[in-house]
C-alpha cells in the first residue's frame, strides 16, 4: 500500500539520525506540536540540526510530521526516535500532528483557540493521522490497540509528562479512543477493498514477500525492483492454486525507469504478494458539445516520473495520451 501524500526527506544532520540506532516498531505514538501555525514541511529546517555541534538546544527528533495537507517523513521508520522522553523511544514510531495558527499557549493550555474556524483543518489533519496509522499498522503488523498518545505513554510510564494530544482532540469532540476506532474502521475497509488482480494489470511485488507462493521459489530482489504485467489469471478456464494460494502469471516485466516492456519472469505469483500499480483500463463515457467521448485511464501513479514514463510509452505506440493530476 502506498501513502499518496507522503514525502520523505531524512534529517541527516540531526544527531538522532546519525546515532542510527534501530528499533523493531511495536507501536505508534501520536503527538501534537504545541507550536501554533508551523506546518509539517517547516520542521525540516528547524530540526535538521546537530545538538552536539551546538546548532540546536534540544535533543529531539520524530519520524514524521503531518498537517492538513502533507505528511513528511524525517526519519526511517525503524530508526530509534527521540520523541517520547522515555522507553517508548525503543518501541514506538512517533509522529507529530501540526497545530493550526491563530492562538497561543499559556500553562500548556490553548488560549484563543477557535474550534469552529479550525474544524476543517482538524478534520483534514485527523484524516492524515488515520492514514499514516493505517499505513504503519499494515507495514509493521500492528493494530489500533498499539497506538497511544504521548500523554497515554506517560500514564504507562514510558514517556515524559506531556499532555498531547489530550489537550486538543476533545475540543473537536474526539479522543484517543475515537481515534483508535477510526483507525480500526479504516483498517477493516482496506481489507474489504482488496483488489482484484487480473490480466492487464500492472503490479509490483510487495517488499515483504519472500517466496512467489507458499513453499515456492525465493523471489530475487531484481524482480521486486521492476513492475510486472499480469498476462494470465486462469489456466484452462480454472484459477491457478499454488501453495494453497490463488496465483496469476507475471508474463511481462515493465522497467520502472522507462515503463518499457521486456521478457517477463513467466512465474505464477500469489495474489497476496502483489500491489497494484495500474489497474488496467477504465472506460468512462462523457458528453462534450453533443458528442460522446470515451476516455480511457491506463494508470494511476504517486510518482510523476512513472506517469510520464507510461505516457511516453503510449505516445510511442501512437496514442494521443495526456496526463491529469488530482
Ligand atoms: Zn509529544
Amino acid at each position: 500500500m502506498a501513502l499518496g501524500n507522503l514525502k520523505t526527506k531524512y534529517m541527516t544532520r540531526n544527531d538522532c539520525y546519525t546515532a542510527g540506532r534501530k528499533i523493531t516498531p511495536k507501536g505508534i505514538m501520536v503527538h501534537s506540536t504545541a507550536t501554533p501555525g508551523v506546518m509539517a514541511a517547516d520542521w525540516f529546517s528547524r530540526w535538521n540540526k546537530s545538538y552536539k555541534a551546538g546548532e540546536i538546544n534540544r535533543q529531539v527528533c520524530v519520524h514524521a510530521f503531518l498537517d492538513d495537507k502533507e505528511i513528511w517523513q524525517y526519519l526511517p521508520w525503524n530508526n530509534r526516535g527521540w520523541h517520547a522522553g522515555g522507553d517508548a523511544n525503543n518501541t514506538h514510531i512517533g509522529f507529530e500532528i501540526c497545530e493550526p495558527g491563530g492562538f497561543s499557549y499559556s500553562q500548556n493550555q490553548m488560549v484563543g483557540y477557535d474550534v469552529k474556524k479550525n474544524e476543517a483543518y482538524f478534520r483534514a489533519a485527523w484524516e492524515n493521522a488515520v492514514k499514516i496509522c493505517v499505513y504503519l499498522c499494515r507495514e509493521y503488523g500492528l493494530t489500533e490497540k498499539d497506538i497511544i498518545s504521548h500523554a497515554e505513554g506517560n500514564k504507562k510510564g514510558i514517556a515524559s509528562n506531556h499532555s498531547d494530544v489530550g489537550h486538543w482532540f476533545p475540543k473537536h469532540g474526539e479522543s484517543m479512543d475515537t481515534f483508535r476506532a477510526a483507525v480500526k474502521k479504516a483498517l477493516e475497509n482496506v481489507g474489504k477493498a482488496k483488489e482484484v488482480f487480473e490480466t492487464g494489470n500492472i503490479v509490483e511485488i510487495k517488499g515483504s514477500a519472500r517466496t512467489y507462493y507458499p513453499g515456492g521459489p525465493i523471489i530475487p530482489n531484481w524482480v521486486k525492483w521492476n513492475y510486472h504485467l499480469i498476462t494470465q489469471d486462469v489456466f484452462n478456464g480454472k484459477p491457478v492454486i499454488k501453495g494453497g494460494k490463488q496465483c496469476v502469471l507475471l508474463g511481462k516485466t515493465i522497467l520502472k525507469s522507462t515503463m518499457g516492456e521486456k521478457a517477463g519472469i513467466m512465474t505464477w505469483v500469489d495474489k497476496d504478494n502483489l500491489e497494484m500499480v495500474s489497474a488496467g483500463v477504465e472506460v468512462e463515457p462523457e458528453n462534450e458539445s453533443g458528442k460522446k467521448y470515451y476516455r480511457v485511464q491506463v494508470g494511476a501513479f504517486s510518482e510523476k516520473k512513472n506517469a510520464e514514463a507510461l505516457m511516453t510509452r503510449l505516445k510511442k505506440a501512437g496514442f494521443d495520451a495526456y496526463m491529469k493530476y488530482d
